[in-house]
């Protein structure tokens, strides 16, 4: 395996082509991932309560693989020189490269779509899960519509319900409050 392993993004796919790597090159393949922060955000799960807790820190992981941790984004690549550009301007020359930046909603081109609530990264479905619980403290007959029926919209719609009667009640809300305060400092 060529040298200079570089890995754009730390979710699934980023942190395993990283274990991979490892895996297969051993000692003699240097490994740089590249990613605004060193976690892996489990996004398969964010239709769940309590979404402040679906990340993992990959720092441990990483240093037991011996991979390393740049904290920025990747602006630009040129296949031909075989390098990486980041946001700091910074570059990275790379012998292999693993784009493994993941996917983003695609909101449907109709009027009103831009401010409906989402799920797709870990801030926003925080918001959306604040937002549930105001919508517990304020009805008790609440109307919510989740738009898409792929695997994401149903499993949401499935666990609306059992999500209302969470936030009904206020002890678990104060808790989350006070951990969502936590983050923000
Ligand atoms: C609600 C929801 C439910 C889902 N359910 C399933 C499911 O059941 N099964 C399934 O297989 N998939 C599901 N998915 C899709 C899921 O996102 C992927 O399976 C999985 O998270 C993909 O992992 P990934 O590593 O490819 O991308 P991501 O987890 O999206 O990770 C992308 C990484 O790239 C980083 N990144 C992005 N741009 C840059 C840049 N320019 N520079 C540096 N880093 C960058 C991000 O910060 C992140 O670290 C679901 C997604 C959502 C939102």
């Amino acid at each position: 395996m060529s040298d200079r392993v570089v890995i754009v993004g730390s979710g699934f796919t980023g942190f395993w082509a990283a274990a991979a790597a490892r895996r297969v090159g051993g000692e003699a393949v240097t490994i740089t991932m590249v990613a605004p922060e060193p976690t892996l955000v489990m996004r398969p799960r964010l239709y769940e309560a309590e979404p402040q807790a679906l990340s993992v820190d990959l720092k441990p992981l990483l240093d037991s693989l011996d991979v390393t941790f740049i904290a920025d984004h990747a602006t630009e690549i040129s296949v031909s020189e075989d390098q990486l550009t980041l946001g700091s301007g910074d570059v990275l020359a790379f012998d292999r490269l693993v784009v493994a930046t993941g996917s983003i909603i695609s909101r449907p081109p109709v009027p009103g779509a831009g401010e409906a609530y989402s799920i797709d990264t870990q801030s926003d479905a925080i918001e959306f899960y604040l937002r549930l619980a105001q919508i517990a403290a304020e009805s008790t007959e609440p109307s919510i519509a989740v738009i898409g029926a792929g695997f994401a919209g149903v499993e949401l719609a499935l666990e609306l319900r059992d999500r209302i009667s969470v936030h009904a009640d206020p002890a678990p809300l104060s808790d989350f409050e006070s951990c969502l305060w936590t983050k923000r400092l």
